[in-house]
């Protein structure tokens, strides 16, 4: 219950009160209570009063962890020249007009959110934060290098003050760190279902960097991650950390990873037989199917290349409200968890009730309706040029090289020559490739040409996956690409960017 509540009903306590129930009908005459006059409280009165209220404002702060943290928050509060007077006219009463002072007119405009608790200046159930506390507050939110959704989703549930959401902004664009990191990544298309309770299907991958390996469990549902590193790559250090995994969040229905030795074997097949889950591994036409996990491998790699502590971003990542509105934590958990975001300790507690799962499915469902119709509409705009007898294709669903023999009667349709035959492809699914195919096995249009819209959303979510995946673990390699110019354009004439190469 928020604090504002919270005391009021114990306020209400001083009330020794009995309802009856008198229909309507019985009523004589209405409303005589509500117009009885009282009598001025007598000393028993006003001390009862007292007592509720010093019980009421115990209750609400009352975790001594955090004491000492909002201690610093109170006396930069009551050093603050507009802090000051503004728990005045919260303690005091609002004046009915504001004078001319710009910093105060935002607070007033604010007065019915304001309150002073314990001491504390607050809005709602945010800590109302004094200039001088500002920029260090501002860093904690940032904490991790989020962008400013996260940001200021992680500011709503716990600090305030006037044109905080504008200072966040500047401060995350002329964040040094975010800028080098700042990459045109685009979100492939997410996978349709969503997971009926947390902790029911994982996605399951692993990444390198710096020379480490890693693990990388996420959670479809809440989009917690796990990331372990791992002692070499064997299957026998992949299960040993799965198994810690699971002995802190329990066993899952499914677990969905990629094709990798570390997972497709033996021993990964005993493990889920023994434990009890269903281990699928996506197939080469659909890779999509680990999306999640690709999407967390994303997620973690730029964690780690943006921040020196990577559990403590790790963390703010997990407590960050996501699309839906919810957190990591709270999806996974049902709490929210501290970080170095100060926040109020009932805000801590565990929800008695579950989150309304039903309000987070249709937020989830209208997030990806959403994605995927942007994504149509993007790629619906654009035409793809026509191709010519004798021009060089890259087959995306076969992958493999053709070369086109003449137009087809159908629509956009093309004959391709390729070594099991010829066959018709609609135009959708061929890349333009420059000059002679060289050994390299995917050439660099495939990655920086905008994919088309496919004719059927499976598809669709297959080639957005694909080129992600290419865009993920092809480019590294893909040193050598056919084009030796340093300026390569697409068919669309954008300029192509190169690729950011991971240092890994
Ligand atoms: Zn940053």
């Amino acid at each position: 219950m928020p604090p504002r509540l919270q005391r009021f009903r114990m306020r209400m306590m001083r009330f020794d009160a009995e309802t009856l129930y008198i229909p309507g009908k019985q009523q004589t005459s209405a409303d005589a209570l509500s117009r009885a006059p009282v009598e001025r409280p007598g000393m028993d009165d006003v001390n009862f009063v007292d007592e509720v209220e010093s019980y009421a404002s115990t209750s609400a702060i009352n975790l001594p962890v955090t004491m000492q943290r909002f201690e610093e928050i109170r006396n930069a509060q009551k050093a603050d020249e507009v802090c000051a007077k503004i728990r005045d006219y919260c303690v005091q009463g609002w004046p009915d007009y504001m004078p001319h002072n710009p910093i105060l007119k935002h607070y007033y405009e604010q007065r019915g959110h304001l309150s002073v608790v314990e001491d504390l200046l607050i809005y709602d159930e945010r800590i109302v934060i004094p200039r001088a506390l500002r920029l260090d507050i501002l860093e904690r939110l940032h904490q991790g290098h989020l962008g400013i959704t996260k940001c200021r989703a992680r500011a709503r549930d716990s600090v305030w003050w006037p044109g905080l959401s504008k200072s966040l902004e500047e401060m995350i664009s002329s964040c040094l760190t975010c800028a080098i990191h700042r990459q045109e990544v685009r979100e492939p298309l997410m996978s349709s279902s969503f997971p009926s309770r947390p902790w029911e299907r994982l996605g399951m991958d692993l990444f390198e960097l710096k020379g480490k390996s890693f693990l990388i469990v996420v959670d479809y549902y809440s989009r917690w991650i796990e990331v372990k590193q791992l002692q070499g790559q064997s299957t026998m250090a992949v299960i040993s950390s799965l198994k810690e995994i699971f002995a802190v969040h329990g066993i899952p229905d499914l677990v969905v990873s990629d094709n990798g030795p570390q997972f497709a074997n033996e021993n990964f097949r005993k493990l889920a037989e023994e434990y009890g889950f269903v281990h699928t591994t996506s197939s080469p036409r659909y890779p999509q199917a680990n999306g999640e996990a690709e999407r967390g491998v994303r997620t973690v790699k730029a964690l780690l290349k943006k921040n020196d502590d990577i559990q403590l971003a790790l963390l703010s990542y997990q407590a960050s409200p996501l699309q839906n509105g919810l957190a990591p934590c709270e999806l996974l958990m049902g709490r929210r968890l501290q970080t170095q975001v100060p926040i109020l300790p009932h805000m801590l507690l565990p929800r008695v009730q579950q989150p309304d799962l039903t309000t987070v499915r249709e937020k989830e469902e209208k997030y990806r309706s959403d994605q995927m119709m942007t994504y149509n509409r993007r790629h619906d705009s654009r035409e793809l040029p026509e191709l010519q007898p004798g021009d060089s294709v890259w087959i995306r669903d076969q992958s493999r090289y053709g070369k086109v023999t003449q137009k087809a009667q159908q629509p956009r349709s093309y004959h391709v020559q390729t070594e099991h035959g010829t066959v018709r492809l609609n135009r959708r699914a061929l890349i333009a490739v420059q000059g002679q195919p060289t050994k390299t096995r995917v050439p660099e249009s495939s990655m920086s040409n905008d994919p088309e819209r496919p004719d059927d959303s499976d598809e669709s979510d297959s080639i957005g996956s694909q080129r992600n995946q290419q865009i993920n673990r092809k480019q590294p390699e893909g040193a050598s690409t056919p084009t030796a110019a340093t300026e390569t354009r697409t068919q669309s004439g954008r300029l192509v960017k190169p690729p950011k190469r991971l240092s890994m």
